[in-house]
């Protein structure tokens, strides 16, 4: 074989591999009834809360929101603090933290509604926003069948988590999240797209996946340059899900 011919032999097979190498989020149609359900796994035991290691921001210590904003216009956050934990104030809307953050390793422990009430999406439905604009979805996942790219552990629209690894209604749960976000040269064109990887229950649940741009209910929107730090949300969804325990680190 010539070295033309290798190349072009060699490129056709990469041409041929490359649909397989990776899934991205635009292979199935958006909240796709058909796309399969992920496996369900056992969660490993664990012990939680996971203390915070040494230099974490503590966004939640058990005992006060100040660290958080109503999203909607920056006023005191509403929702309710019990017993070390925060709770979902219904109709109150989504809260935001008061500063801004970049790239992180986020850790969030949530508990869905017990006993539950609704089903599919309107089940213990609430959601983690890195910078107010990639959802990681809250939901309660057990023995709640709903579309792949909506239950916990998905990138919201995108990607289903590779194992749903739920616990029971009432259990304290835990995200560990590695978010890296866009970068935009300054006439505001995408250098960089986002990229997530998410331990749900300390299973891996998203392995370093690529945000094909901001998530959305039955859209996909591209992204739009943006500033290097925006604050985190999470979602009033109208269920009352808990969360305590919020702590970040800023990676460099
Ligand atoms: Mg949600």
């Amino acid at each position: 074989m010539n070295g033309r011919r290798l190349v072009r032999s060699v490129c056709a097979a990469l041409a041929v591999a490359a649909p397989l190498s990776a899934q991205p989020s635009t292979e199935w149609p958006i909240h796709s009834k058909d796309r399969p359900q992920p496996a369900v796994g056992s969660p490993p035991p664990r012990v939680l809360p996971v203390k915070p290691p040494a230099g974490a921001i503590v966004l939640f210590d058990g005992t006060d929101l100040s660290k958080w904003l109503q999203a909607r216009d920056g006023s005191p956050a509403q929702w309710v603090v019990r017993d070390g934990y925060f709770e979902v104030k219904a109709g109150t809307g989504d809260l935001r933290t008061r500063d801004g953050f970049g790239d992180v390793e986020l850790h969030v422990e949530w508990a869905s509604p017990n006993p539950p009430r609704g089903a599919e999406q309107g089940r213990g439905n609430s959601g983690v926003y890195l910078m107010s604009k990639y959802e990681l979805q809250v939901l309660d996942s057990w023995e709640n069948p709903t579309y792949a790219d909506g239950m916990a552990g998905a990138i919201y629209g995108q990607y289903p988590p590779l194992v749903n690894a739920a616990r029971r209604p009432g259990e304290w749960q835990s995200y560990d999240i590695v978010f890296r976000g866009p970068r935009f040269d300054s006439s505001g064109r995408l250098l960089r797209p986002a990229t997530m990887t998410v331990r749900f229950n300390g299973v891996l649940v998203q392995d370093n996946v690529t945000l094909s741009g901001p998530t959305g209910h039955y859209s996909r929107p591209p992204y739009e340059a943006h500033a290097d730090r925006l604050p985190i949300l999470l979602q009033d969804h109208g269920d009352p899900v808990r969360y305590r325990n919020v702590w970040l680190r800023e990676l460099k």
